[in-house]
C-alpha cells in the first residue's frame, strides 16, 4: 500500500442533475481526501486531448460531444491505493454491471453518460492531473 494520487472528473449528466455533493459524499466516504477541485467547461478539442487513447474507439466523437455538453467538476482524489480505492467506488463502466452502493450504480444514465472518470493507473493518472492542475493548485 502506497499514497497515492488520482485524477477524478464529476462528468456533464451528473453536474446537470445537482449530483456533485453526493458523489464527492461517496468519494470522502471510501476515506479519499479532495486535495484539489474545480468546476471547467471543455472545448471538444480539449476532450479529444484528454481521450486521446479511445482516439479509435467508435464511441469516440460521441465522448468528445459530451464531455464538452456542458460543466465537469475535475478534481484530484489523494489517499492509500488511491487510483484503485476510486475505481471500485466508481463502479464498471457499465452501470447495468456496476456493483450496489458505486457511484455508478446510482448515478449513471447509461455506459457513455456514466457519471465519474478515474485514472486507470500511475502513468494516467499523473497525465491526467498534469492537464488539469498546476503545482500551485495542490493545496492537500
Ligand atoms: P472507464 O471510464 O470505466 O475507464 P473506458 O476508459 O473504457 O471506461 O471508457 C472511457 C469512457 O468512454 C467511459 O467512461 C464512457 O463514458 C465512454 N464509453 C466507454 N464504452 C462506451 C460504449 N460502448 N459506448 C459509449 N460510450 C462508451
Ligand atoms: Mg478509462
Amino acid at each position: 500500500m502506497s499514497v497515492q494520487r488520482t485524477l477524478s472528473i464529476i462528468k456533464p449528466d451528473a453536474t446537470r442533475r445537482n449530483l456533485t455533493g453526493a458523489i464527492n459524499n461517496k468519494i470522502e466516504k471510501a476515506g479519499l481526501r479532495i486535495i484539489a477541485q474545480k468546476r471547467i467547461k471543455l472545448s471538444k478539442e480539449q476532450a479529444g486531448i484528454f481521450y486521446l487513447v479511445h482516439k479509435e474507439r467508435p464511441f469516440y466523437d460521441e465522448l468528445c460531444d459530451f464531455m464538452a455538453s456542458e460543466p465537469i467538476v475535475v478534481q484530484i482524489l489523494e489517499g492509500e491505493d488511491a487510483i484503485l480505492v476510486n475505481r471500485k467506488v466508481m463502479g464498471a463502466t457499465n452501470p447495468v454491471e456496476a456493483e450496489a452502493g458505486t457511484i455508478r450504480k446510482e448515478f449513471a444514465l447509461s455506459i457513455g453518460e456514466n457519471s465519474v472518470h478515474g485514472s486507470d493507473g500511475e502513468t494516467t493518472a499523473a497525465f491526467e492531473i498534469s492537464y488539469f492542475f498546476s503545482g500551485l493548485e495542490l493545496v492537500g
